[in-house]
């Protein structure tokens, strides 16, 4: 495969970007490509490769590429402007709908990133319960902010700095750390630090150090236990809302969190994200009550428009159900796959989420570094080569989109055998 316009790009990118790149998972060594265009399930590369996507972005593009129902949701808003500065029309009948499919989420307030919601979302926690201490899950990835860049998954993992610079120290010991699937871990937490904890903070299943499912109970004892010791319980569902169900994990497990953080997905593929809960900690947030939180792009008309479309079609066509199917098929495929050719590996994933670990099935971030990453790479590598981008580190989900037809993922499929077999 010749790639000699991205290894150009990514030359001259080096001297102008920090490692090349808007962010740091996507600095594929030795070189990323540099995508030109996109459509359906593939991308091009500015040498004209093409690739079936397995990233999607990492979450948000369910639909594919240039699905035409977001083209025009797009093409339409931008003809009655983009960007009002008050309040808008849309903003009510999605704040609505998100409701209505999230009852957990009395209120709410939509910003433009995940990481701006959970930021948001913690900040209601200390706020509303008036304590520093919040608990999050060892390897949760909950964005690139300073109270959860502790033991974070996603890129920190990959590039081995879960703990980054330039986090003051009097931030970090505010942020306790428990591993998932550790009910025993989660309650001595909680009993050593008495009426100082404001929330514990999880991806119910875990997304950012490849998917990790919470065993039978595990969801069940956490809500059990925080109610207990009166401590919030959040729910950032920024990857499994829209995908696991349209009422996300929540609704999949039964489950309801105190706050819930939205994003990637309900954009359409445009910025966005959003965080509500109880009508009477949701009730505190400025200008209601004295926590504070705003910016220019909160509720964006584009975003929300095809937030929205995105929203009619998964409705409509009932795209998660036949998501869930592909799904299976691609896990089965792949265990299949494992099996014959004797490797020691797991295939792990849920609804439209899959991974390959290089190691036995994860059930917490300790378990999941003993995989072989490198091995990981190597693989990755070689799909790359063969025209199959799936995410560039064992520390990220791979996604399938309702564009990927069962042809597409059996060429996937014959890939990944001739891929692994050597
Ligand atoms: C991606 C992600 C975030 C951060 O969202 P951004 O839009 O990238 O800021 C937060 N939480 C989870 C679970 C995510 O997967």
């Amino acid at each position: 495969m010749q790639i000699d316009s991205s290894i150009r790009l990514f030359d001259c990118a080096k001297k102008l970007m920090p490692g090349g790149v808007s962010s740091p998972v996507r600095a594929i060594s030795p070189c990323p490509f540099y995508t030109a265009r996109a459509e359906g399930p593939y991308l091009w590369d500015a040498d004209a490769n093409r690739y079936i996507d397995y990233c999607l972005a990492y979450g948000p593009m369910i639909l594919g590429h240039c699905h035409p129902a977001i083209v025009r949701a797009a093409a339409d808003q931008m003809t009655r402007g983009w960007l009002y500065g008050t309040p808008s029309l849309l903003e009510v009948a999605a704040a609505r709908r998100i409701s209505r499919l999230y009852p957990s989420m009395e209120m709410l307030r939509f910003v433009s990133s995940g990481t701006e919601a959970t930021m948001a979302a913690i900040r209601v926690a200390r706020g509303a319960t008036g304590r520093d201490k919040i608990i999050k899950i060892e390897g949760g990835f909950h964005g690139a902010h300073d109270s959860v860049l502790v033991k974070a998954g996603s890129g920190a993992t990959t590039l081995s700095i879960p703990d980054s610079k330039g986090v003051p120290a009097d931030t970090a010991k505010n942020t306790l750390q428990v591993p998932y699937n550790d009910l025993a871990a989660l309650e001595s937490v909680l009993l050593r630090h008495p009426g100082q904890i404001a929330c514990l903070i999880i991806e119910p299943v875990l997304g950012n150090i490849g998917p990790i499912l919470p065993e039978k109970g595990y969801l069940e004892g956490v809500r059990r236990l925080t109610k207990e010791h009166d401590v919030l319980l959040i729910f950032d569902e920024v990857i499994t809302g829209f995908r696991l169900s349209l009422g996300g994990a929540q609704e999949l497990f039964g489950i309801k969190p105190d706050l819930t953080t939205l994003g990637k997905i309900i954009g359409g593929g445009f910025p966005v994200g959003i965080f509500g809960g109880r009508r009477d900690l949701m009730e505190q947030v400025a200008p209601g009550g004295g926590i504070y939180q705003a910016g220019t792009f909160n509720g964006s008309p584009v975003s929300l428009a095809c937030g929205m479309a995105t929203l009619d079609v998964l409705e409509k066509e009932k795209v998660l159900e036949k998501l869930n199917i592909t799904g299976k098929q691609m896990r089965e495929g792949l265990k299949e796959i494992v099996d014959d050719l004797r490797l020691p590996y797991s295939v792990v994933g849920i609804a439209s989420m899959f991974k390959i670990f290089f190691g036995e099935e994860p059930h917490n971030y300790t378990q999941a570094l003993k995989c072989d990453k490198n091995g990981y790479l190597t693989f990755f590598r070689r799909m790359l080569s063969a025209g199959i981008f799936l995410t560039p580190s064992q520390y990220e989900t791979d996604f399938i989109s309702a564009s990927h037809s069962s042809q597409v993922i059996e060429t996937t499929l014959e890939a990944t055998r001739s891929c692994l077999k050597s």
